[in-house]
């Protein structure tokens, strides 16, 4: 085994939050909701780790938040090497989850600033592998 697709084959559809995959192939982003106690996850869980329920809810996360801290990797690890340097940023989205993702080469390295707005976007790699970003 190689790390070749460490990072790039990320999502699968045998897990219970499988509609994440599918949420994203119809261009949405879904964090999950407890019914119980209200808690909100990002990535999404199907169980509360809080209140021990499963009634979960999908939430999607349409508004842009601040970026709270990123970093720039210029020497990428095993499987990475082709696509360094790439920046890797936090943002807290007012749905009230965090989301570390890549940030896309939309945005160039210098100009990404801690408190500036992005969004999170699906990211198709393939016919069925999805990926997320964050964009302006
Ligand atoms: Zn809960």
């Amino acid at each position: 085994m190689d790390f070749a697709n460490f990072g790039v084959v990320s999502f699968t559809k045998q897990a219970k939050v499988a509609p994440f995959v599918d949420y994203l192939d119809q261009g949405k982003v879904m964090a999950t909701e407890c019914k119980q106690c209200g808690k909100k996850y990002f990535p999404p869980r199907a169980d509360c780790p809080y209140c021990l329920s499963s009634e979960m809810e999908w939430v999607e996360i349409k508004s842009k938040g601040k970026l709270l801290t990123f970093t720039t990797v210029n020497y990428g690890p095993s499987g990475f090497e082709d696509v360094a340097p790439y920046s890797l940023g936090i943002v807290e989205f007012p749905e009230g989850v965090r989301v570390l993702a890549k940030i896309r080469k939309k945005v160039d390295v210098g100009d990404i600033k801690i408190g500036m707005e992005l969004r999170v976007v699906p990211v198709v790699l393939s016919e069925d592998r999805f990926a997320y970003g964050l964009e302006p």
